[in-house]
């Protein structure tokens, strides 16, 4: 059985994990826009957060990369399926994030519900 994977992350520490987001992995979907399964940050024992199958784990020293993930995530935008489609690519800069997110209220990716890291455990 081939297991399916996605990325999990953690806005504190500035990490991201691969981790099951359902028990049974072989009817995983690239689509897939939250998990079933909970996981804990290994260092700071924070609920991670599901990004999604194709988030690229920023630098841990790249503060403005982190900021624009959580910014997305907490907005509903999730790193999910094969990335082709006509909306534009989610930002990967803080400063680019507030008008993104205004201009896209529609976006293909943007299929998790609204969520603040600071409340989610
Ligand atoms: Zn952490």
């Amino acid at each position: 059985m081939t297991e399916f994977l996605h990325k999990f992350a953690c806005f504190d520490c500035h990490v991201a994990f691969k981790r099951q987001a359902i028990e049974n992995t072989s009817s995983g979907s690239a689509h897939q826009s939250d998990s079933e399964i909970v996981h804990m940050c290994p260092n700071c024992g924070h609920r991670m957060v599901f990004m999604g199958r194709n988030f690229a784990t920023p630098p841990k020293s790249d503060s403005s990369a982190w900021a624009a993930a959580k910014s997305l995530w907490e907005a509903g935008f999730r790193f999910v399926g094969s990335g082709y489609h006509s909306d534009p690519a989610l930002p990967k800069s803080k400063s680019d994030v507030p008008i993104f997110i205004e201009q896209n209220p529609k976006h293909k990716q943007r299929v998790g519900t609204k969520q603040q890291w600071k409340n989610y455990a």
